[in-house]
């Protein structure tokens, strides 16, 4: 009830001027967005290639509601695409189609995605196209196949909860598609998505076991332990060695995890966002883990407090 309640105060515009204007609030972001612009963002992905993990950076905004603000968030990730050669950074970009212009039309935000990928292919680098709510999941997947018909530097999402993503999944293979595979972070019907915790796990293994063993380099997103165990297991069954998928992790969650997989020799990419609009990706991790909505309270409740 809380994780449904946090998804749609997530909508809520009103809340969202408060806590992104609040200095307390701001503060606490940090932990999941290192900053609001590309800089600080490289100055993260730059600490995390030291300590031996890739990164994908996302800078952060979603439904964007003219062609003005589509381009604009088109040239923030060429830039990001530019820094990321420039710096030397091991690392790629992961966005949305509502950033760069999904609402506004299909060809328009085709477009816009093919001058990110076409680029990205030219720096030998990849976007990823991250899945949002199942209003967008068929538009999301007809524009990655039209875009991977020219390069094989974009791939996608594929979110677990969904009772489709088996047949997705097996559609984006026949074109060598790399999965990254989450569980799913919005709120779906029980009319097309599992809703109990225990079937969106099966169903994540379940998939995992299509993915690892098809030839094609895939991601498996998620910070639970029973979910990255189940993979390493099954991976050792198969035969199949640690340079052949990876893990990913979103910035500033289970870091003790992500330097664990490291030092155990598997590829762990660090998700790192960034941008000023982090309202609705901060709402959702809240909605993930009640414990994280403890600590911003209580950290809240301080930074509010008269100071001594
Ligand atoms: C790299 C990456 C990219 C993603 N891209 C997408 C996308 O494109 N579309 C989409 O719908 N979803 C995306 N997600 C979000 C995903 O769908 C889940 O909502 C999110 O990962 C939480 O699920 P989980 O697999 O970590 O496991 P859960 O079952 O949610 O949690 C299992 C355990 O993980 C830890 N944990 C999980 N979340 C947190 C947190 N916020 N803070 C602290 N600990 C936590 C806790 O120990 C928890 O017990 C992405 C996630 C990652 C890691």
């Amino acid at each position: 009830m809380l994780r449904t309640l946090l998804l749609e105060l997530s909508k809520s515009s009103s809340l969202r001027r408060w806590i992104t204007n609040n200095g307390a609030t701001r503060r606490m972001a940090h932990r999941f967005v290192p900053g609001e612009q590309l800089p600080p963002a490289i100055e993260a992905a730059r600490a995390c290639n030291r300590a031996g993990m890739t990164v994908s950076l996302d800078h952060l905004g979603e439904n964007v509601v003219t062609r003005e603000d589509a381009e604009r968030a088109r040239g923030s990730y060429s830039e990001a695409l530019e820094q990321i050669a420039a710096r030397g950074v091991d690392g790629n970009v992961s966005l949305k189609l509502t950033h760069i212009g999904l609402d506004l039309g299909e060809d328009f935000c085709s477009e816009q995605l093919r001058i990110l990928t076409r680029r990205a292919g030219e720096l030998g680098n990849f976007v990823r196209v991250d899945m949002e709510g199942s209003a967008y999941t068929d538009r999301t997947l007809r524009m990655v196949k039209q875009a991977r018909a020219e390069t094989s530097a974009v791939g996608t999402v594929i979110q677990a909860y969904l009772y489709r993503s088996e047949d997705d999944i097996r559609d984006l293979l026949g074109i060598h598609c790399r999965i990254r595979l989450v569980k799913g972070a919005y709120k779906e019907p029980s009319r097309i998505a599992f809703r109990r915790k225990k079937d969106v796990d099966a169903n994540f293994v379940k998939l995992m076991k299509i993915l690892l063993p098809s030839g094609t380099y895939h991601a498996l997103a998620t910070h639970d332990p029973k979910m990255i165990e189940a993979a390493i297991r099954f991976a050792a069954e198969q035969n199949i060695t640690k340079d052949k998928f990876e893990f990913q992790m979103l910035y500033g969650i289970r870091t003790d995890l992500q330097s664990q997989l490291t030092r155990q020799g598997y590829r762990v990419r660090v998700y790192i966002p960034y941008g000023q609009d982090w309202f609705p990706y901060f709402m959702r991790r809240l909605a993930e883990r009640p414990a994280n909505l403890v600590f911003f309270a209580k950290n809240f409740l301080r930074g509010a407090a008269p100071q001594a």
